[in-house]
């Protein structure tokens, strides 16, 4: 009698993966499962979400090569660690930034944040306006402003080596020529550009060192230095309110991104220091996130 060999078994549907994945996240605890199932998905298909949803709907199979690739990655994203960093890569408004580890990964609220030092930015009648980025990181605000505002000149300082490397990179890959990289502390960067800067801006670490975040892919991931601000977080507000009065001429704009509680406490800041006007504005989720004043 010939030997029957059985049919290999088929490849599995994109769509029963997905579903799985999403299923296997929620039971780890994972925030956002079903897009992060998807996104991950989407990543070793080499395509976008949008692509992933539709090869679930025309009931695609997923290739062997993807499959394999999937498995170890959501394994890893069970044991919380950042999306952004299995895929390597975080989107910023319009810009793709890479990430890993040594840096924090941006957040959509900070998106925000940029946007109040570009519209700020626009608003200069200069030929080219300088802004400042403190404490930069994978570049985020800096590379906003300097993609969008190109007429603008735009200086960035990252006081972290771990931090800087990703810097760096993401300057490279984005390839603003009218960004300018320091490695610096904030509290020391830019000394020749005192009195010239129309937007200073930052997402300075502003957790208070008791304020353990509770999600691990903060509190396991995301560099320290990013995130403890001393006892009250404000340590680093200070210094940026006195280094901003510093760099920015008069009727410069400060603008740095807080926790929600923080509002009160750094108008009275810039106030006390000197700063005019200074106001809150509110992120997507509607909790205070940025403060905005004038030099004068
Ligand atoms: N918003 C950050 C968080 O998710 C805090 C970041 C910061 O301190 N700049 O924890």
């Amino acid at each position: 009698m010939p030997e029957t060999l059985s049919p290999p078994p088929s490849p599995a549907l994109v769509s029963d993966l997905v579903r799985d994945t999403a299923r296997r996240f929620a039971a780890a605890g994972v925030p956002d499962a079903q897009v992060d199932a998807e996104l991950l998905v989407a990543h070793v298909l080499e395509t976008s979400r949008g692509g992933v949803q539709a090869a679930a709907v025309r009931g695609d199979r997923m290739p062997d090569t993807a499959a394999t690739a999937l498995a170890p990655l959501v394994d890893r994203r069970c044991q919380r660690e950042p999306l952004q960093h299995l895929t390597g890569v975080a989107p910023f408004r319009s810009l793709e930034l890479a990430v890993g580890p040594g840096v924090f990964v941006p957040r959509p609220e900070t998106e925000m944040v940029a946007q109040l030092a570009i519209d700020a930015l626009r608003a200069v009648a200069s030929d080219s306006p300088i802004a400042v980025d403190l404490g930069t990181g994978s570049g985020a605000i800096a590379l906003a402003m300097a993609t969008e505002v190109p007429h603008a000149r735009v200086f960035a300082a990252e006081n972290s080596v771990d931090a800087f490397i990703w810097t760096k990179h993401n300057v490279a890959r984005v390839g603003a020529d009218n960004l300018t990289l320091a490695f610096a502390d904030l509290a020391v960067a830019f000394p020749e550009l005192d009195g010239t800067v129309s937007v200073v801006a930052s997402n300075p670490p502003y957790v208070p060192d008791d304020a353990i975040p509770r999600d691990p892919e903060v509190r396991l991931y995301d560099p320290p230095a990013a995130l403890y601000g001393g006892p009250d977080g404000l340590d680093a507000v200070r210094r940026l309110s006195e280094v901003g009065l510093r760099l920015a001429h008069p009727g410069g704009t400060i603008v740095i991104e807080h926790g929600e509680w923080q509002g009160a406490a750094i108008r009275e800041i810039l106030t006390a220091d000197g700063w005019r006007s200074a106001a809150t504005h509110q992120d997507l989720t509607l909790r205070d996130r940025a403060t905005v004043a004038v030099r004068p």
